[in-house]
C-alpha cells in the first residue's frame, strides 16, 4: 500500500487553542501508527484576518505543543491561482453563478430555514436572473458571491458516499452524502477567488492527501466536498471526524476565547506534556516528579 499521507489545516486568524491542538495531535499520533506522512496547510485565505504574525505564532504554538510535519507548510495564500483555475472550470459547466443578495436580504428571504451550521439557508433568488442582468449588475456591484447551483451539480454527479474511519482505524463506515442541505455554497467572492470548501477540495488533491482528520464540526461539510470533488474529477480521500474539546460549558472552543489559547496556557506555565495530559493524549504517570 502506498504510504497514507495526513495533514492538519488551521487558520492563522486568531490564536490557536486547545481544540486545535488536540486536532494536530491526535493526527499526529495516527500518522505515525500508519507510517505515514503529515503535512501542514496555512488556511490564510482571508487575507485581512489572517497574517504574516498570526502565521509565525502559529507555528512556534504547534512546534511548542510537539506537533511536527513533513515538508514545507503550504499557505493557501500562495493559490489563488489555483482555486481561481478549479472556478473557471466549475463556470465553463455552467455550474456557478452570481449572486448579489445582502446577508439581511439572504435572511429575510430564508423563511427561517437553516443550512446544517445553522446560518439561513440561501433561498436561490440570483438563480434565474438573465445573462444580461448577471453581467451588468457583475459591472455595478461593489461585491457579489460566486454560488454553486447544488441541484445542476447533484444531477450531474448523482448520489455520492464518502469513507468515515472510527478513531482508532479499525472500523470504516460509508455515510450518505447530503449536499442538498446546504443549498448553493458559495465558492468565491468578486475579490477573493476562492472560499473554504473550494480551497480545501483542491489543496487535499494537490497535497495527494489519503486521510482527512479534522473536527466533528467539519462532518456535515464533507457533502459539499465530495460534491466538488466529483465535479472537479478530484481523488476521495478517506474521513475521520473526531470529537471536539469542549469548554466547562459543554460548547466548542472558538479563537474569541483567549483565556484558553495555547499562547496564554503557555505564559501561565503549563508545558507541552501536560497539555497532553489535559487532552487525554498522554498517560498522566509519564509525567515526572516536576510536571515535565
Ligand atoms: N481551516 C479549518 C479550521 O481551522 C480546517 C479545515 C479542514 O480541516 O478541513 O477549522
Amino acid at each position: 500500500m502506498d504510504q497514507p499521507i495526513f495533514r492538519f489545516a488551521p487558520s492563522p486568524n486568531g490564536e490557536l487553542h486547545l481544540g486545535h491542538a488536540f486536532s494536530a495531535l491526535m493526527t499526529q499520533q495516527i500518522a505515525q501508527a500508519n507510517d505515514g506522512k503529515i503535512l501542514l496547510r496555512v488556511e490564510d485565505i482571508d487575507t485581512i484576518r489572517c497574517t504574516p504574525e498570526g502565521t509565525i505564532q502559529m507555528l512556534d504554538d504547534l512546534d511548542w505543543v510537539g506537533f511536527s510535519w513533513d515538508e514545507e507548510p503550504r499557505n493557501q495564500s500562495d493559490h489563488f491561482d489555483d482555486y481561481a483555475k478549479a472556478l473557471e472550470k466549475l463556470r465553463s459547466d455552467g455550474l456557478v453563478y452570481p449572486c448579489f443578495c445582502s446577508r439581511n436580504q439572504i435572511k429575510s428571504n430564508a423563511n427561517g430555514e437553516k443550512d446544517p451550521d445553522g446560518a439561513p439557508l440561501y433561498p436561490g433568488t440570483c438563480k434565474h436572473m438573465s445573462q444580461y442582468d448577471r453581467e451588468k449588475r457583475m459591472q455595478d456591484a461593489d461585491a457579489f458571491a460566486w454560488r454553486l447551483d447544488m441541484d445542476k451539480a447533484i444531477e450531474k454527479v448523482g448520489d455520492l458516499t464518502w469513507q468515515e474511519l472510527s478513531e482508532d482505524f479499525t472500523e470504516v463506515e460509508t455515510v450518505k452524502a447530503n449536499p442538498a442541505a446546504w443549498g448553493d455554497v458559495i465558492l468565491a467572492r468578486k475579490f477573493t477567488p476562492t472560499s473554504y470548501h473550494l480551497s480545501v477540495v483542491v489543496d487535499d488533491a494537490d497535497q495527494n492527501i489519503t486521510h482527512v482528520t479534522r473536527g466533528k464540526d467539519l462532518y456535515f461539510a464533507t457533502a459539499v466536498h465530495r460534491v466538488l470533488q466529483a465535479l472537479l474529477e478530484l481523488p476521495e480521500p478517506k474521513y475521520l471526524h473526531h470529537g471536539l474539546i469542549l469548554d466547562d460549558e459543554g460548547k466548542k472552543l472558538s479563537k474569541s476565547k483567549k483565556s484558553l489559547s495555547l499562547a496564554a496556557l503557555r505564559k501561565r506555565g503549563w508545558t507541552p506534556e501536560q497539555i497532553r495530559v489535559q487532552l487525554e493524549l498522554e498517560e498522566e504517570e509519564d509525567l515526572d516528579e516536576n510536571g515535565d
